[in-house]
């Protein structure tokens, strides 16, 4: 049975769960992950939206970043929107003593449309997906620098906002908090 696992520590985790619900894919499992034993239980996984600096201290703390680091390495398919694609990145600008995961070969800028008033929402063009999606960006970070193998898959406005390196991918929006499963499905496919 395929297994997706949705990191659950903080943030919108439960809207990532029903958007893979509203999938109806026959058989499909979804499981929260909190531990590093969690993940032997799924097959691939998402992080989601949240405060980057809180989870990527429980992450340590709960054995799920290393478990996390060895899964990717592994070939695990790992999506992260907004917060989950900061985590991943490899550097996070401006705060270096922030913790990552250091799994895309990307540069992030946190907050780069400004505060939380300057949150919205617009259509992106997505690499592989035929029409727009509406991206909902809320605090996003943008990607400000990126390096093979990791390659650009959307932009706004000029700026990076969706990145893929091989099984891996990380958006700057938020797919999960509207009623479009394609980047789901389309990640369920990966
Ligand atoms: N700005 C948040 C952070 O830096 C991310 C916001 C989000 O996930 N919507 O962690």
């Amino acid at each position: 049975m395929p297994t997706v696992g949705v990191v659950a520590v903080q943030g919108d985790f439960e809207k990532h769960i029903e958007a893979l619900e509203r999938c109806s894919i026959p058989g499909l499992i979804v499981r929260e992950v909190r531990v590093g034993e969690d993940l032997a239980q799924v097959d691939r996984v998402i992080i989601p939206g949240g405060e980057s600096t809180t989870v990527g201290m429980l992450m340590q703390r709960f054995g799920l970043a290393e478990a996390l680091q060895e899964a990717a390495s592994n070939g695990m398919p790992i999506w992260g929107t907004c917060m989950g694609m900061i985590l991943m990145a490899q550097t996070i600008e401006d705060r270096p003593h922030q913790f990552s995961l250091g799994l895309l070969n990307i540069t992030v800028r946190r907050n780069a449309f400004g505060a939380q008033v300057h949150s919205f929402e617009d259509e992106v063009q997505m690499e592989g997906i035929d029409t727009p999606v509406m991206g909902v960006f809320i605090r996003a970070p943008i990607v400000t620098d990126i390096k093979d193998p990791a390659i650009p898959v959307a932009s706004y406005q000029g700026k990076v906002v969706a990145v893929r390196q091989g099984k891996l991918l990380g958006t700057s929006f938020h797919p999960e908090l509207t009623d479009d499963v394609r980047l789901h499905q389309w990640f369920l496919g990966i």
